[in-house]
């Protein structure tokens, strides 16, 4: 377990207010308050670790979400504490490949109160660079971090949330769940029928190229992690065989700008899922592919394919070395560039109402075009070594034994709230927008949930009668 100095009991005031921050301010100046937050203090005697200790706000997670939430929290003075499993970054660090970078321009790494500082916001940070990123920001405002700490139990009882953790039990009036989105690696059982000589790893545990066995190598899935890791092994000269699924494209750039930049003009991140009547299924959408490898580029598998890449459609069916395969090849590729390209006939739109004097460009043409669809691939005969399974991720929240999840085990929320008073989440995939869960937007949303616990704290306070707990009525405040 290591404290940041500011996160020490020691380090606590135990008056509501952070010590060693340049933000840490005092808020709630009533009598109400100073009874209240002199009650916690006596519950909050919790030398020397976590055991035992009392926090108005426990934030569990010390990724870019939890993070933000904590810099929010102590721009209002709200005493809490931040809970990580791992180091900060860990996501970034433990589960990324070497070559990764962000697929999204560094100028829509919007930190709250620490935007992208560099000298290249149109460029897309690498692996160790977003790392150092979130360092940097520990270091910018101190947050009251407790790193080497997993929450392994969330309950409530008379009032309080209940956390046990790997440093002992502590108690918390609210809690914010700010663990990301992907959780544990998503691998379809047909997985268990390969050879076992063929070497299988899911893409957060892929690293490079030389980690695999000399041949070819299998990559199932084109969301934006398969299709980097096929370019990835692809480059290095490796013979990949490419299981090509049903995920949009987008391209780098059009018409002089990355279309991230258009799109972000156009309003398309502004947008909030409110908007959309099929909320549910916006927020399961699969990301489009491109990459921002080398300053961005489009990811074309058509010209892979072109290149010596042997496309398939979706994988089927696994009889040891024998695989299956739809007939959905060319079906995925043409609707993966239809997307891509109606996304720049909004663009060409926006350009054409706005007058705006940009650059014409080419449409796409298709490089290559599948002869026929492959429907079987015999691992043996075509020398293949390794599978990489770029399936996604699924949502892992067993340790919180609350009511506060659908049929799914999706969260039941709006904007991070949850019905169960105190229980928010931060960082779900279109939370709120689709920066949600990116770094563009989750410091808005952290702000929105700080907005909604200094409520609910101040109405506790004005109540007089609550011991803690924010009321019903509190976490019912329609703020923002
Ligand atoms: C392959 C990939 C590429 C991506 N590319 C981009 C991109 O280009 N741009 C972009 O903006 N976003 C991108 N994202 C999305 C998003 O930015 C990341 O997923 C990011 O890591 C989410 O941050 P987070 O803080 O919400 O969650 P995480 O980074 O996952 O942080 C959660 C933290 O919680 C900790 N934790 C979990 N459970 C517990 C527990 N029980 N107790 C204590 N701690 C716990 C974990 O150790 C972890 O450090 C990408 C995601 C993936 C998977």
């Amino acid at each position: 377990m290591r404290w940041h100095s500011s996160s020490s009991p020691e380090g606590r005031t135990g008056l509501g207010v952070l010590q060693g921050g340049s933000h840490a301010r005092a808020v709630f100046p009533s009598r109400g308050h100073r009874v209240r937050r002199e009650r916690r203090r006596e519950r909050a005697v919790n030398p020397p670790g976590l055991a035992g200790a009392h926090y108005p706000v426990a934030v569990v997670g010390g990724g870019q979400a939890g993070l933000s939430m904590s810099y929010h929290l102590r721009e209002r003075g709200i005493d809490h504490v931040v809970l990580e499993a791992g180091r900060v970054g860990r996501e970034w660090r433990e589960r990324r490949w070497d070559t990764f970078c962000l697929v999204t321009p560094n100028w829509q790494c919007k930190l709250p109160g620490y935007p992208y500082q560099g000298t290249d916001p149109d460029g897309f940070m690498v692996r160790d660079e977003i790392v150092r990123y979130l360092e940097d920001y520990v270091a910018f405002f101190r947050p009251p971090l407790v790193e080497g700490v997993t929450v392994t139990g969330l309950r409530r009882s008379g009032g309080v949330f209940d956390l046990t953790t790997t440093a002992g039990a502590f108690t918390a009036d609210q809690v914010v769940v700010a663990t990301g989105p992907y959780h544990a690696p998503s691998v379809p059982r047909m997985a268990e029928r390969l050879p076992s000589d063929v070497e299988q790893v899911h893409s957060s545990r892929y690293r490079n190229p030389d980690q695999l066995p000399d041949g070819g190598v299998l990559v199932i899935g084109t969301g934006q992690s398969g299709c980097q890791i096929a370019e990835d092994l692809h480059l290095a000269g490796r013979q990949v065989h490419l299981a090509v699924g049903g995920a949009p494209r987008v391209a780098r750039f059009y018409r002089g700008k990355d279309c991230v930049a258009w799109l972000d003009e156009m309003g398309h991140y502004a947008k909030t899922i409110d908007a959309f009547d099929d909320a549910d299924g916006v927020r399961m959408r699969v990301n489009h592919y491109v990459t921002g490898r080398d300053g961005g580029r489009d990811i074309d598998l058509r010209a892979f394919a072109r290149d010596g890449m042997r496309l398939y459609g979706r994988l089927t069916g696994v009889d040891g070395a024998a695989l299956e395969f739809a007939d959905d090849l060319k079906l995925n590729l043409d609707r993966a560039d239809a997307v891509a390209e109606g996304i720049k006939d909004a663009i060409d739109a926006h350009i054409a109402a706005q007058r705006i004097d940009a650059p014409a460009e080419a449409r796409y043409v298709p490089v290559w075009e599948p002869s026929e669809q492959p429907r079987s691939l015999d691992l043996r005969a075509a020398g293949v070594t390794s599978v990489v399974w770029a399936t996604g991720f699924a949502r892992d929240h067993r340790w919180i034994e609350l009511p506060a999840f659908d049929g799914r085990g999706y969260p039941m929320h709006w904007r991070g709230a949850t019905s169960i008073p105190g229980l928010y989440f931060l960082g779900l995939p279109w939370q709120y927008s689709w920066g949600s869960g990116r770094f563009e937007a989750v410091g808005r949303d952290a702000g929105f949930l700080a907005g909604h616990i200094e409520a609910s704290l101040r109405l506790a306070d004005v109540c007089g009668t609550l011991t803690g707990a924010p009321s019903e009525l509190a976490s019912a405040l329609p703020l923002g």
